[in-house]
């Protein structure tokens, strides 16, 4: 899975869960997004402004 912003590869926990979340944007779809640039956005939709 890659981050839809940086499109670095997101990191898994040994559970197999993302660090990172998912976004819903405008469409619904759900969009990735890695807890580095998770941290950067203060917001939701500071977020999916970010992802292109
Ligand atoms: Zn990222």
């Amino acid at each position: 899975m890659k981050c839809e912003i940086c499109s670095k590869g997101i990191a898994e926990t040994f559970l197999g869960k993302l660090k990172g979340a998912y976004v819903k944007d405008v469409k619904g779809k759900l969009r990735a997004v890695c807890f580095e640039c998770q941290s950067k956005s203060r917001d939701k939709q500071s977020l999916l402004q970010q992802i292109k």
